[in-house]
This record gives C-alpha cells, structure tokens and sequence, in this order.
C-alpha cells in the first residue's frame, strides 16, 4: 500500500453539511407531510443570464467548426476575459494599478484557494477569522501548516476572534502572522467591511512583511458605497494582497464554474536562501504546470457578464438575492433576535442570545416551523450561538419562512 499524506488523518469529516443534511432528511422521515424550507443552502437558485447563455451557444458553435475550432487556451485565460475583468471590476471603478497580466482566470474561487498553498512556504503561519469559511482551515490542514488539533482548535493556526460587540470584525493578532485570510462581504456572518477597517490590515501587513488572501466572493452584493468591494481600493494594498473572486454567486456560475484570481507584479516573496521572487512569475508557473485553463465555452459566457445586459442582470439577481435577505433580517429583528448582514450580503447572521448553542437553534427553526438553518458553531467556537440563513433561496420560499416564522413568534 502507498504512504498517504498523514494530514489527512487528522482532518474532521466534513461534519457541517451533511450533519444538516442528516438531520434535515431525519425529521423528513418522522413527519412525512410536514413541509422543509431550506434556508441554510450556499448555493444560488436564479438561472444563467440570457446573454450568457447565448455566448456559450455561439462559443459551442465555434468549436462545432474547424475553421473555428480551439483546443487548449492560455492557462492564465483568454486576452478576452482577463481584459473585461480589468477594465469592468477594476479600471472603471477608480481601481488603478492592476494589469490584465496581473488576472488569473480558473475555474473558481475554492480551487484557487486552496492552490494558491502550492506558493508559500510550508513553514507559513496561517491566519484565519473565526467564525470562517471552513475551507482556509482544512487547506491548511492538507498543507501541514495546521500543526494539531485540540480542544478543536489547531496550534499552529492563529484564529482572529470576531465577536458581536465588535460587529464580528476580526481583531489584529498578537503574534505575527505570514498568511492572513480576509472574507468580506463575509461567510457567513455576512458582514462588509470599511475602507477604514481594510486600512488596518493592509498596514499591518505593510508593517510585518505578510500576504493577505482577500476572498470577495461577494463583492457584487455590497451597496453602500463606505464599504470595500476590492482590497487594491486601499492604498499599498498591491503590495501585499492577492484578491479571489468568482462569478459564482453573482452571476450563477456556481456549476458553470469560473473565477479568477489577481496577483499583482508589486508582491514579492522570498526564498530560504533569502533571494527575491515576483509571487505572479510563482503562480503562473504553477498554473501553468498544474491547470490547463477554465473551458472556452465558460470563459465566453463569462465574458457577457461585462456586456451592458449581463451587467445589468448581475445586478437585479443581486438585488433579488438581497431583497430576499432583507426579508429575513426584518423578520428575525421583529422577533427580537440579534441579527447582522443582509444588506451588503446575501447573508443573514442572526442568534436570540438567550445561552442556546448552535445545535439547540437549528432544532427549533426545523421542529417547530420547519425550515432549516446552517449551524453557527460549524463555522468555529465564534460562531455557536448563531445560525446562517441565506437569501439565495426564492423569493416566495422566503416569503413563506418567514411568515411561517411571524405566525410562531410575531
Ligand atoms: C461560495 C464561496 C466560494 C467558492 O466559490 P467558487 O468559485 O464556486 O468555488 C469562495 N469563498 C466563499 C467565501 C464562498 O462562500
């Protein structure tokens, strides 16, 4: 038998989903005729763009010709793409500094994530907000640059605690850090963050020489204007931050699969013998080694995101998505709970604050109203208390949540 990366030996069983599903899909076979809501999905439910779906018919046409055929791209992506990119999401919004050449289009935000681990060093210490997104952690875990787990924590992460008195903005850490995770809009609390906020990081990663992962994931859903929807909007911030996006989200792509990834020339990194390196010359070297580029077809349809009607279905389905988790956060407020996010995001955070953990709210919203909730506590210690719920489900399903949940406690 083959030696297995031992990492993995310690890594939890992704507990979190399928301990919903379970428990879902239980209370499903105990009352058979009593409906479930499912507001804990992560996943969007509007369909492609109209002028998405045309380019991909074109883009299939072409490759149906030969005289029009592709075979293998670019790694880094088509000129096309990489180009709209700039100019649409940076360029036009007063976001200088960043070249086309700087744009890594993949096949989205998680597989980036976890790649960009092949760039740094094994000996890095990670950063990671808690509660988090679960997928900085596990990466790190694989990586071996977690150390071990206990008392469910790993002692070679550095978690930023982020509390409700602070409106779950994470705190600066007390010992250096060499990787620091960022999410805002953030998963799951649903939180943005201003510019004044993003200044502190970027300074504090100016000041102690380390590389921050910005996932803005959701930057499409931010609206007020003092929030960020890109880290290069701060000063310095190309000198050490690599941002992940996807049009996953935004655009539905979330099983079409596309995102990109920006590193900037300015960020630089060192070797052990202490010789300096461009992080874009490593990343496209790893991609170019270990990626063969995101399909042409996706790529053209991500492309009619950045034409006058993609962009203006990008942001009524943003709009439907955060009419949606207004909704939610009126209704939990009305009940008394207290509740965050949901208006630069499509998520809502919200906890009764009455000692309950995580597990024990969950119970309630599916026993006795019946829709479904996804656990605070699984998205770290931070997090028990609360539970997510997302706006990304129908307009009317959320409608009949929510009233389901007036009747019980209005
Ligand atoms: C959904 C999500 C992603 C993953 O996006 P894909 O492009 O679909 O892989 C990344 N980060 C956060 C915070 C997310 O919620």
């Amino acid at each position: 038998m083959v030696e297995v990366n031992d990492n993995f030996r310690q890594l939890p069983v992704s507990y979190l989903f399928s301990e919903v599903g379970r428990r879902v899909a239980a209370f499903r076979n105990d009352f058979p005729d009593r409906d479930v809501i499912r507001m804990d999905i992560g996943d969007v439910t509007r369909p492609l763009f109209p002028s998405v779906v045309t380019a991909m018919h074109e883009a299939v046409d072409e490759l149906s010709s030969a005289r029009s055929f592709h075979g293998y791209g670019p790694e880094q992506g088509y000129g096309f793409l990489r180009e709209a990119i700039w100019r649409n999401d940076y360029l036009e919004r007063g976001v200088l500094g960043i070249e086309p050449s700087d744009i890594f289009v993949s096949d989205g935000a998680k597989s980036d994530l976890g790649n960009l681990g092949d760039i740094y060093s094994r000996n890095c210490k990670v950063a990671v907000m808690n509660p988090a997104y679960p997928v900085y952690v596990d990466d790190s875990v694989i990586d071996g640059r977690a150390g071990s787990l206990s008392g469910g924590k790993w002692d070679r992460i550095i978690y930023l605690e982020c509390d409700p008195s602070d409106s779950f903005m994470p705190k600066l850490p007390s010992e250096r850090a060499d990787i620091i995770f960022l999410c805002f809009p953030n998963n799951p609390t649903g939180v943005a963050i201003t510019r004044e906020e993003l200044k502190k990081w970027v300074d504090y990663a100016r000041e102690n020489d380390s590389l921050i992962i910005y996932d803005s994931a959701y930057e499409a859903f931010v609206r007020n204007p003092e929030m960020v929807r890109s880290i290069y909007e701060i000063e310095g911030a190309s000198q050490v931050a690599i941002e992940v996006r996807s049009f996953s989200k935004t655009a539905g792509f979330t099983g079409l699969r596309c995102g990109y990834t920006v590193v900037p020339k300015d960020l630089k990194g060192r070797y052990a013998n202490g010789e300096e390196v461009s992080l874009n010359t490593l990343w496209n070297r790893r991609q170019t080694t270990k990626f063969n580029g995101c399909s042409y077809i996706a790529q053209r349809g991500a492309a009619a995101i950045y034409t006058p009607e993609g962009m203006a279905d990008v942001r009524a389905t943003t709009y439907y998505y955060l009419g949606n988790a207004a909704l939610i956060k009126e209704a939990f407020e009305t009940i008394g709970f207290k509740s965050y996010g949901g208006d630069n995001s499509p998520y809502v955070w919200t906890s009764p604050c009455d000692g309950r953990d995580s597990w024990e709210i969950f119970n309630m919203f599916l026993y006795e109203i019946g829709f479904s909730t996804t656990p605070g506590s699984g998205f770290g210690s931070m997090g028990d208390g609360f539970v997510r719920l997302t706006g990304f489900n129908s307009r009317e399903n959320t409608e009949k949540a929510m009233s389901m949940l007036m009747r019980r406690f209005g």
